[in-house]
């Protein structure tokens, strides 16, 4: 019988992610995913209980009608009554929030207001929050940013060489996303460290279809490999990360590629996509490299490459590392990409544990290397507990 339940909601533009979490014994009580919202046949994957499930929406469902469907499922689970909360993930807070916030009318405003700088994700989030208001109507609704880790960033990581105004003026700087996530990482490797979380150097490295790497100093953010938008940094799924910013104008000029054409060739088409010319699943292209496919080898080469750059680099603001840990779908569960960033690190005194790095998948966490001074470890990560635990503590006495 469960007394106290968080409702998460992760709101993207034709998809919904949900789960409810246990604010006691933090366990997820049930997760699902509402997909192909405002398509001819938009779905509803859930699991409870280890049970798999799925439930058609009508043709042309949006997020609403998903949401009041989810309620309507907890109401035949008898769950509803325990929900006590909902949280929300916000991808981008701007300067505005530096913490999660309890949802009222001047908070919604204010994600309009800054709704520009993440015009796909944003608008997508208020739309969640309108829904699950109209939902629950009686619960306090909270919200938790991507963004809001990185606001201990210091100006001269955040601010790109532009002319000051662009920053003054318009807010064009680095905000980093994936803050939950490398929060959460940061809290768990302090205790894998035994050390307070205020006196704990890492290096932590998100990496699903979107992929980021952050230096936490004493427990705070203090670079980013993200930028203005979840573009810039790191090799990802199907987007590019660092590039030239004159390619754009070069395909624009000689290609005769248009605006929107660079725009979905940077996003869409690229990154382990682009460069394997097979898919953005990592798994296939471990599978495909390892049989001897040119472009998959090419794809996980700059990956790894780029990857360990970014977190040599990311020594300059710590002074002493503590720890790279690694984390998301490919950080724990790839440890062939491990182990090649692992050996390009070497100047760093790490040395992989072969067996170590092979029993740390598949949501086991531990320290992947031996005889080093900083560690490398796997931690799986998990932003629907800090994104609960935050609604809770926002909203609960
Ligand atoms: P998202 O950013 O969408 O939440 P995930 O964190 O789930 O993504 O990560 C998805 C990525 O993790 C995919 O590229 C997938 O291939 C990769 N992945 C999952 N399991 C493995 C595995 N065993 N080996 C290598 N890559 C894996």
């Amino acid at each position: 019988m469960h007394n106290s339940l968080v409702f998460v909601l992760n709101c993207g533009s034709s998809s919904l992610k949900f789960s409810l979490i246990d604010a006691k014994s933090h366990d997820e009580i049930l997760s699902g995913l509402a997909d192909a919202l405002g398509s001819s046949n938009p779905i509803i994957k859930y699991k409870y209980q280890g049970d798999k499930k799925t439930i058609a929406l009508n043709a042309n469902a949006m997020h609403q009608s998903a949401v009041d469907t989810i309620v309507t499922l907890l109401s035949d689970l008898s769950l509803n009554d325990a929900v006590i909360a909902v949280g929300h993930r916000v991808v981008h807070g701007g300067e505005l929030f530096t913490q999660s916030v309890v949802i009222d009318n001047q908070v919604i405003e204010q994600l309009e207001a800054i709704s520009k700088l993440a015009p796909l994700h944003n608008p997508a989030n208020l739309i969640g929050i309108n829904a699950a208001q109209q939902a629950f109507p009686n619960l306090a609704q909270v919200a938790v940013f991507d963004t809001a880790f990185h606001q201990s960033m210091p100006a001269k990581a955040f601010t790109y060489a532009l002319p000051h105004a662009l920053y003054k003026e318009h807010g064009i700087r680095r905000y980093g996303f994936h803050g939950t996530s490398h929060y959460f990482i940061t809290q768990q490797a302090a205790k894998m460290l035994d050390k307070d979380v205020s006196e704990t150097n890492i290096i932590s490295a998100h990496l699903g279809n979107g992929a980021s790497v952050t230096a936490v100093k004493n427990g705070q953010s203090v670079d980013t490999s993200m930028g203005l938008t979840p573009l810039e940094g790191l090799v990802m799924g199907t987007r590019c990360g660092d590039v030239d910013p004159a390619i754009a104008q070069y395909m624009i000029d000689q290609l005769g590629y248009s605006n929107d054409e660079v725009n979905n060739v940077f996003n869409k088409q690229s990154g382990l996509l682009g460069l394997s010319e097979l898919t953005n699943d990592c798994r296939v292209i471990e599978e495909r490299a390892q049989q001897g496919h040119a472009g998959a080898k090419l794809a996980l080469d700059v990956f790894c490459y780029r990857l360990a750059k970014y977190i040599a680099s990311y020594t300059v603001p710590l002074g002493r590392l503590d720890a790279i840990v690694f984390t998301g779908g490919i950080g724990e569960n790839s440890d062939l990409i491990r182990a090649s960033v692992i050996e390009q690190l070497e100047i760093f005194g790490l040395a992989l544990d072969e067996q170590a790095n092979l029993d740390a998948r598949f949501g086991n966490q531990g320290v992947i290397t031996k005889n080093s001074g900083a560690k490398a470890m796997v931690i799986p990560t998990n932003e629907e507990l800090v994104i609960a635990l935050d609604a809770i503590a926002l909203t609960q006495e």
